[in-house]
């Protein structure tokens, strides 16, 4: 999972999308970087590791001008954590103007294409990442097969199976293009109010992977952009959709589920909105019930706090704040080995003085994933007096790895793929344990079908055996 942000013809470019990227940074914690380009048509970027506050600061702004600018978060799933697997990626054409472009997503066949292009054409790569391999496959059809910058995309998109959501800066226009399937989120903003018939200009516009980025630098949503759409922005000219090649929708449901962030509204749904159905939906399995006066509904904060709001409105059992999260305390999920990830879910989570004693606890979550984080909580919440402990989970059970862009670990650490739901209640000492069915995203979202649930039921629009490649990165 990552996040990209692109700024189109505003003076300073540059500070907004620092502010945007600043939004979406819960998208990726790892790394982050900008591309802009000045008025004289040169294009600058910078990346480093860390967050946007710490790597993109006053004083690195302070060196670039530019009306023109991309920007990107990294949460890495595939290549490594580093500054050269950093985006955005700047990409040299030897005719002069360079194109700088960066990505949200995963490319299934990247190790394909790269093989090809670096056999076939001499192609060298500086990273391991897929934006790099975006960025030079639409060179490669500018170079060798003289297309313009428009059919290039085109030709790239039909070709990259997986997942991108992708912005792109190409001599004094702007590009944003996404995958057939829409498997990641994007939206498209806009500074500036539409013209007399409704058209936006390309001027002002802004482009990010979630709308909750938006507020903060004064745009207004203007629309998502649509599964396999190439639009172009162009000084002066209306914002304009060059092509759409779309496919079956495949909208990622754990963007709703978890990664985005309440206030953001995507794929024709509000986050918050989702969330708190889920909860709703949850407590509808728990009508036969007996609830009394001890019962509190409480969320594993911060992740689950709209779906056990749902839970609490469906059930009538008061909502409440029983547990305390540190926010100091970086990613625990992405901890290489097991006892890291344990620590950093006692560091992370602390129960209130005196709150627990003879509580019946419906304690909801958004997943449940390797068990680490409940399986300490429970502990946690038990050794605080709570009497019985009622998990209920916002997904259905995660038994399969994405492909398309979120960081699941392999078959063998997931949970769910290895033991029954008695056997998962028992590990993590719960009294019961419910998740929520695949089958219920019906009565939840407006088009269920329109969404992938892969991880969930292991249908898969692509898997990377259908490409003869590796998932992994060349090392
Ligand atoms: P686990 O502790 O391994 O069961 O992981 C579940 C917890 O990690 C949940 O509380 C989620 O909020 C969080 N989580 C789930 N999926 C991810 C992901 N792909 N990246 C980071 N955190 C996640």
């Amino acid at each position: 999972m990552c996040g990209i942000a692109g700024v189109f013809n505003v003076p300073q470019s540059q500070n907004f999308v620092a502010e945007l990227l600043f939004s979406i940074q819960h998208r990726g914690q790892e790394s982050c970087g900008i591309a802009v380009r000045n008025v004289q048509g040169n294009i600058f970027g910078y990346k480093g590791m860390g967050l946007v506050k710490n790597v993109i600061t006053e004083s690195v702004l302070s060196r670039f001008d530019g009306p023109v600018a991309i920007g990107h978060v990294r949460y890495p799933t595939a290549g490594k954590s580093d500054e050269m697997n950093s985006q955005p990626h700047v990409i040299e054409l030897p005719e002069g103007p360079h194109l700088a472009i960066c990505s949200n997503g995963d490319i299934i066949n990247y190790y394909e294409l790269r093989t090809w292009l670096e056999t076939e054409y001499h192609f060298t790569f500086k990273s391991d990442n897929d934006g790099e391999l975006i960025g030079r496959l639409i060179a490669f059809y500018l170079l060798h097969k003289k297309k313009p910058i428009e059919q290039a995309i085109a030709e790239a998109q039909k070709q990259l199976k997986g997942a991108f959501s992708a912005v792109l800066i190409y001599r004094d226009m702007m590009f944003g293009f996404r995958d057939p399937h829409g498997y990641r989120p994007y939206v498209i903003g806009s500074l500036n109010p539409p013209d007399e018939k409704g058209e936006y200009i390309s001027d002002g516009i802004v482009l990010a992977s979630e709308s909750c980025a938006f507020g903060i630098v004064g745009a207004k949503l203007v629309r998502e952009m649509q599964p396999g759409e190439i639009i172009r922005l162009e000084k002066g000219k209306p914002l304009t959709t060059v092509s759409v090649n779309a496919g079956k929708k495949q909208h990622c449901i754990f963007e709703l589920i978890y990664f985005s962030r309440p206030d953001t509204v995507v794929f024709g749904e509000k986050v918050y909105d989702v969330r708190k159905k889920i909860g709703m939906q949850l407590a509808e399995y728990d009508k036969s019930m007996k609830l009394d006066e001890n019962c509190v509904v409480m969320a594993v904060p911060d992740s689950s706090n709209f779906v056990a709001l749902g839970y609490a409105k469906g059930s009538g059992v008061d909502f409440d704040m029983g547990l305390l999260r540190n926010h100091y305390v970086g990613r625990t999920f992405t901890k290489p080995d097991q006892k890291q990830r344990d620590e950093g879910v006692r560091h992370k989570f602390n129960p209130l003085p005196e709150f627990f004693e003879g509580k019946r606890v419906f304690l909801i979550d958004d997943s449940i994933v390797r068990g680490t984080t409940l399986r300490k909580i429970v502990r946690m919440l038990r050794n605080a007096g709570a009497k019985e402990v009622h998990i209920r989970i916002g997904s259905p059970r995660v038994i399969g790895s994405c492909y398309y862009g979120i960081d699941t670990p392999s078959k063998e650490e997931l949970i769910a793929a290895q033991k029954s739901d008695a056997e998962i209640c028992k590990y993590l000492n719960a009294d019961t344990l419910k998740y929520t069915e695949v089958a219920d995203f019906a009565k939840i979202l407006h088009r269920s079908k329109d969404f992938c649930y892969a991880c969930f039921n292991l249908k898969y629009q692509y898997k990377p055996e259908d490409f003869h490649s590796k998932t992994n990165r060349p090392e």
